[in-house]
């Protein structure tokens, strides 16, 4: 990547910071890309980008700053741009139909939590390789006792020296088996109340008494994983923010999962191969089935809101104000028009969404959670995606805790009743 490449952030226009972006994509990516998309020649553009060599284009994507660019530039990833900034760099990459890395969690959530808690040490050591997709990161929040109420979590963290010794089980740590690093929460004192005594660390996922067993969904694919702790040690330095103020933390994690999964994320389905309902039109074009086209419409205005709300949490986060519950709206409305959207596809496409095989041409080439951008594109896409969405309304919190947020935060209901949050954890009962 040529030094006459870097991005000057100072004072940039959007417009200008739109032709530093083609500029390096007609740099980097391989010759005839953009032609393609620009003139229209999918062929093309199919064969470019199965060609493309997507371990080492993430890399350079990254090491350039251009997959995060909000992320402070010294930590040799990241542009230092304002989310507004960001905007017009990631509709670029979008119309150019640009590979991503599929490091999503990490991006979408380890590296903003890094970015606002880690130690300068953290922040150096960590960021570039989540940024590049080479260091695969996971969540490691759910336990089989604690989901919803993840602050009633059981797995322990002891201090020795300089050292914490960890003992416990997580469950459905999507992306564990390939992960170099976790996130996550631990308790650290039984003897105050539950979200008072945990700890947020930096887990190394190759160390001693780790062990990841992968766990096969509906899909077929074995995308998630239980994860079990024996007598793992972790330094002290990996341990992210203040001691006991982990929920604080993890706070930070559990906004960014839900802006990540509201579709306001720089991977949603809008963005990426043009709008689900679009493909959904030209594939099955004339639609002629009053109903179906009903469902279309509705789907179609149903998008428009939520690409509304998270335009409007943009700017909210754009003019410098915390994030608020907005993501829980989007979170809360995406999980459920998706899931809407997968079966009007599954509907459209008739008998034939229904018998799918897996093959050959139904690799994934982005990695494990490409898919989660769109709509597939053939049939075995198509009824797998419809399969995978059930997942969307309990992934990063159920649409009930959804729902019990917004009647909290934004309508101003009374607090759900929950006689455990003052007692210490260890005298709140539980099932052995
Ligand atoms: C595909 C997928 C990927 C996931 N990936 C990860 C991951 O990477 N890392 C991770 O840590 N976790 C992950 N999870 C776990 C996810 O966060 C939890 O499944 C979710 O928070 C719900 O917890 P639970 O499954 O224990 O259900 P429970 O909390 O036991 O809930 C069971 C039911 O009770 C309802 N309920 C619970 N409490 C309340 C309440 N207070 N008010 C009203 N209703 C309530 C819920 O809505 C649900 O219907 C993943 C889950 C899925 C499905």
């Amino acid at each position: 990547m040529g030094d006459g490449m870097a991005l000057d952030t100072t004072e940039v226009t959007d417009t200008e910071l739109r032709e530093q972006t083609t500029a390096f994509l007609r740099e980097e990516l391989p010759p005839g890309w953009m032609d393609a998309i620009d003139t229209g020649d999918e062929a093309r553009y199919s064969e470019l980008r199965r060609a493309l060599d997507y371990r080492d284009w993430c890399r350079r994507l990254g090491e350039s700053g251009y997959a995060t660019p909000t992320w402070p530039a010294e930590y040799g990833a990241g542009l230092s741009l304002a989310p507004g900034q960001a905007k017009h760099v990631n509709e670029v990459l979008n119309h150019y139909k640009v590979p991503r890395p599929f490091n999503i969690i990490g991006i979408g959530m380890g590296g903003p939590t890094l970015i606002t808690w880690g130690s300068e040490d953290q922040k150096r050591d960590l960021l570039r390789g989540l940024a590049t997709n080479e260091e695969i990161w996971c969540q490691l929040f759910s336990e089989p006792g604690a989901g919803s109420d993840v602050a009633g979590l059981s797995t322990r963290a002891e201090r020795d020296g300089d050292e914490w010794v960890l003992n416990g089980q997580k469950v459905w740590t999507t992306l564990a088996h390939i992960a170099r690093w976790g996130m996550l929460l631990a308790r650290t004192n039984a003897d105050v109340p539950k979200h008072k005594g945990l700890s947020y660390f930096v887990l190394d996922m190759q160390a001693p008494g780790v062990e990841v067993r992968p766990l096969v969904q509906i899909t077929g694919d074995a995308e998630f994983n239980e994860v079990f702790f024996d007598n793992v040690r972790v330094p002290d330095s990996m341990r992210v923010g203040p001691e006991g103020e982990g929920w604080r933390v993890a706070i930070t994690t559990l906004m960014n999962e839900r802006v990540s999964l509201s579709g306001a994320g720089s991977l949603a389905g809008d963005a990426v191969g043009g709008s689900p309902i679009d493909r959904l039109i030209s594939r099955h074009q004339p639609v002629t089935d009053p109903l179906m086209r009903q469902r279309l419409m509705e789907l179609y205005i149903e998008g428009r809101l939520i690409r509304f709300n998270n335009q409007r949490a943009g700017d909210k986060r754009k003019r410098g104000a915390e994030m608020g519950p907005e993501g829980s709206i989007t979170k809360l409305m995406q999980a459920e028009y998706n899931q809407r959207l997968q079966k009007l596809a599954v509907d459209l496409e008739g008998v034939g969404g229904m018998a799918w095989e897996p093959t050959e041409a139904t690799a994934r080439p982005e990695g494990p959670l490409a898919y989660l951008g769109g709509m597939g594109e053939d049939r075995p896409a198509i009824a797998r995606g419809f399969l995978r969405a059930q997942a969307n309304t309990i992934e990063g919190g159920t649409s009930n805790v959804m729902r019990n947020i917004l009647g909290e935060r934004v309508l101003g209901l009374p607090k759900e009743p929950d006689n455990s949050r003052e007692l210490a954890w260890k005298d709140i009962p539980r099932s052995a």
